[in-house]
């Protein structure tokens, strides 16, 4: 990487800046425990002129033939797919992503771009008739303005690239914040972009920094619309923010995802499935199986089956491509310990797993063990709450209908799976379930589908047509030639 973040943490107006800044936030790699380097937070007259510089450039951004944008973001998915190892190798050490899963993100990120960028010629509006004699009436669909980012840690890349990706083809302007514990792969790609990619200044920038600097971005008056991905708590922070100036916000936040597993089920497919889902990323995915509802039927040989795979799952350093690396951090694991603990204390039994190794991976690391926790009810936390680790509670049903009951009865309403070989049942549980997106025998989902949470999982959505769109407002321009 040609800049130090530690040295020049700020991208704005198409350069690298020092920041004035007294506090810089350590970089720790989850599985050395070493810090890698600190990155000075922006301060709040950075941010401002990071929100300028965007907004002097948006009009003229806005202008150019869309074709262009699109032009331009197909040169950012170029140069991802010509770094995928570099990018990757800097995810793994900040993020402690398995090597494999490091490279499908930054994949998954060229893809992004490459797709938004296909909706360059496709931002389409309508003409219908007026109410009057020769009156005809144009929807355009017209950028914001300038857009702020919010990006989690746990897809640190793909969520920046989703961020910017659809606000820059629909002609609006960026500034994108990092979260605090992962900027490193991020500011990487933006020196990639500003070497290799003729974007005009001021179109992307990004701002190093924690909440604090992620509230002056959506407070900020020069921003007119927040994306933000993130747990539900800074959602609902945000959007009280956002209220003061009405500022229009996107909010893609935590799940609880819920699998119902038939008594018909492929028990083999659905628990490789399921293991996959739970353990990819240490569990630290929003749209991760976080509680398995099996019908009583086949329940006890699911179980068996799930623990034997949850226990053969292989843990270690993520350099070395093992199923799974350590958690992000010592507070997040000691988020998913004290759910496996509250669990047990509230009657759950520990089948495979629980807190600590007999034979840990390293003497460094945040280490996760597969957990699975059976002897769990409803109304257990660790069904209710959202736990960001490889830790999965089975729960019996008697029936499909009392599985959707059970999976709707929740705050969240992001992702949800099924598993039947009956078309039927596979149909009605999906038409029944409360969720922005159900998986029917399988998981992942596609840039051209649509991810969203409903209830308290968010607003929004991202991907698809109408993640494009959602970056565009309506104008309606009557045309009276009588
Ligand atoms: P987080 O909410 O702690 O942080 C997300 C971002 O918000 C970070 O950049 C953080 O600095 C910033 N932030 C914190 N306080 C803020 C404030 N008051 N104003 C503005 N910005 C603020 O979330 P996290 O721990 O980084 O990510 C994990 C969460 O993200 C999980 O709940 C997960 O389910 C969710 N997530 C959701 C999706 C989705 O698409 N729905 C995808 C990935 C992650």
């Amino acid at each position: 990487m040609a800049v130090d973040p530690s040295e020049t943490p700020l991208y704005i107006d198409g350069e690298w800046h020092e920041s004035e800044s007294d506090e810089s936030i350590p970089v720790v790699d989850p599985t050395t425990e070493a810090e890698l380097t600190a990155v000075p937070s922006a301060t709040a007259e950075e941010v401002r002129r990071a929100t300028h510089a965007a907004r002097t450039a948006q009009s003229e951004w806005a202008d150019r033939p869309a074709k262009e944008r699109g032009d331009l973001l197909r040169d950012v998915a170029d140069v991802i797919e010509d770094n995928v190892e570099s990018l990757a190798e800097t995810l793994v050490r900040e993020q402690g992503k398995t090597r494999s899963v490091a490279a499908y993100e930054i994949e998954a990120s060229a893809d992004i771009a490459r797709y938004m960028s296909e909706w360059d010629r496709r931002i389409e509006g309508d003409v219908v008739p007026g109410s009057t004699r020769r009156q005809s009436i144009t929807l355009l669909r017209k950028p914001y303005g300038v857009v702020a980012g919010i990006v989690p840690w746990n897809f640190p890349v793909s969520v920046f690239v989703r961020k910017f990706a659809p606000a820059l083809v629909t002609g609006n302007t960026a500034v994108v914040k990092p979260s605090e514990l992962t900027p490193l792969t991020t500011l990487e790609l933006m020196d990639l972009v500003d070497r290799e990619v003729d974007l005009p200044p001021g179109v992307l920038n990004v701002v190093p920094g924690g909440g604090d600097v992620g509230a002056g971005l959506v407070s900020d008056p020069d921003v007119d619309y927040v994306t933000m991905t993130g747990n539900v708590e800074t959602g609902k922070a945000i959007m009280r923010n956002a209220a003061d100036d009405l500022t229009r916000v996107s909010l893609e936040l935590g799940g609880k995802a819920p699998a119902i597993v038939c008594a018909d089920a492929d028990l083999d497919a659905a628990v490789e499935t399921i293991v996959g889902s739970r353990t990819i990323n240490a569990g630290q995915v929003c749209t991760c199986v976080e509680r398995v509802y099996v019908h009583e039927d086949v329940r006890e040989a699911f179980e068996e089956r799930f623990v034997e795979a949850m226990a053969a799952v292989e843990v270690g350093d993520p350099r070395e491509d093992p199923d799974m690396g350590p958690q992000v951090s010592a507070g997040e694991l000691e988020k998913t310990n004290d759910a496996i603990r509250r669990a047990v204390e509230q009657g759950a039994t520990v089948a495979t797993g629980g807190t600590t190794f007999e034979d840990p991976p390293a003497e460094t690391g945040y280490w996760a063990r597969p957990t699975v926790l059976t002897d769990v009810d409803q109304e257990m936390d660790v069904v209710r709450e959202e736990v960001f680790g490889p830790v999965a509670p089975v729960v019996g049903i008697d029936s499909v209908e009392q599985g959707v009951e059970f999976a709707n009865d929740s705050n969240y309403g992001l992702s949800s799976y099924v598993f039947t070989e009956r078309y039927r049942d596979a149909m009605r549980i999906a038409e029944d379930l409360e969720f922005g997106e159900t998986f029917i025998n399988g998981s992942g989902g596609a840039q051209q589908g649509h991810h969203i949470g409903w209830n308290e999982s968010g607003m929004g959505g991202e991907d698809g047509k109408h993640g494009a769109m959602k970056y565009t407002q309506i104008k309606s321009v009557y045309h009276n030639f009588d």
